[in-house]
């Protein structure tokens, strides 16, 4: 009898907004321009507007976003990028995919963002930059960040793929790093009906670094001045993100009252993970930490509740980047005991409650009540 709760739902997610979807299909297939053209542009200046940054440039992933970007800016090989290993494996790759090295430095244990003390302890005379990731659409204080790169002459990158629309202090993440980077995968809390991603940036000249390498390296005026990529974001998907970006902040204010539910009604079961003072976060995950992990997954999806656990094995234990394993023992355990819960804009109050319910059935009589500390 019960039905199930799934972690997302891209089609309930797209109803409202279907008919208009449909209309500006037809509207680019009547165009007949399908790749750079008239509806990118006028995403970039809508995407540029809503965060507050001059230049936006559409690529076709958020993987080749943050490789693009690093690469405009004159990461490359002998480099070192501080970065976290509680991310997306993207985050990382991109790092490889520029010849430079990704040193991995541990996390804060209340946001399971960078730890800024460990960025700086990182350091060599190899480090160019540190790559911040806003992962769950959190962050950590991005004025210690952006104090350490000034000190140490560094370069502050965000990968703000899971932050769109969160905000510090008033001004939105992905527009205070040289350059930063967003994801549109549909899973995301601005999803095209595919691929996309885009780099935002305040500087021209790496703005039209990162419009060069997108296509082959080609400048302006048609000449390659150097090796670059086919990573374009289709017209439209352009066209589809329009529609959508106008839908963001009700979606993120939908998943913002969902969570200040959940924090109430499970205060003291299980220990939420929330960004630094300041951060206003889009909940792109609703996120908590509890030893019981595994148990509290099994009790939900036996009752039909999808839940994540994003992410099991944090980057410095994947093959991919090599034998050296440093100890970073607070990502490790946020690997054991991190579960996130659905917190899609669709999801109804009842839900919710339903969700709340089983949680409170399967930790909520053990005697030892508040986790972590
Ligand atoms: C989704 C994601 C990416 C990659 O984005 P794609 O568009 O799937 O290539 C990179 N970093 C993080 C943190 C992500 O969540």
């Amino acid at each position: 009898m019960s039905t199930c709760i799934p972690l997302y739902d891209l089609a309930r997610g797209h109803a409202a907004v279907a008919e208009e979807l449909a209309s500006v299909f037809q509207r680019v297939l009547r165009s007949g321009r399908f790749v750079l053209g008239p509806e990118l542009e006028t995403f970039e200046v809508e995407l540029g507007r809503y965060l507050g940054v001059r230049h936006v440039v559409g690529v076709n992933s958020g993987s080749d976003a943050i490789a693009v970007g690093l690469l405009a800016s004159g990461i490359g090989p002998g480099d070192e990028v501080i970065t976290t290993p509680f991310t997306f494996f993207a985050t990382a790759e991109a790092v490889l995919r520029t010849g430079a090295r990704p040193v991995f430095v541990d996390i804060e244990p209340e946001t399971f963002c960078l730890d800024p003390d460990g960025c700086v302890r990182g350091v060599t005379e190899r480090t160019r930059a540190i790559l911040l990731v806003h992962v769950f659409g959190h962050c950590g204080l991005l004025d210690r960040f952006l104090e350490i790169c000034d000190r140490h002459r560094l370069r502050l990158f965000e990968d703000a793929a899971q932050a769109i629309g969160s905000s510090w202090c008033g001004r939105k993440l992905g527009s205070l790093g040289c350059t930063s980077t967003f994801s549109f995968y549909p899973t995301k809390n601005l999803g095209a009906l595919g691929d996309a991603g885009a780099i935002a940036t305040d500087d021209p000249e790496l703005a039209s670094a990162c419009r060069a390498l997108r296509n082959h390296g080609r400048n302006g005026q048609g000449k390659h001045l150097h090796s670059g990529f086919n990573s374009k974001l289709d017209e439209i998907q352009a066209a589809f993100l329009r529609v959508k970006l106008a839908g963001l902040d009700a979606e993120n204010e939908r998943r913002r009252v969902l969570a200040s539910r959940y924090d109430h009604d499970l205060a003291g079961l299980v220990r939420p993970i929330h960004g630094a003072d300041g951060c206003c976060p889009n909940y792109h995950q609703y996120a908590i930490a509890t030893p019981q992990r595994d148990r509290l997954a099994n009790h939900l999806s036996k009752h039909g509740i999808e839940t994540g656990s994003y992410y099991r094995t944090p980057l410095h234990l994947h093959p991919a980047f090599g034998p050296g394993r440093p100890a970073l023992p607070v990502a490790e355990q946020a690997s054991q005991e991190v579960l996130t819960l659905p917190v899609r804009p669709s999801l109804t109050d009842a839900e919710q409650a339903r969700i709340v319910g089983l949680i409170k059935d399967c930790l909520g009589y053990q005697g030892s009540k508040v986790q972590g500390s």
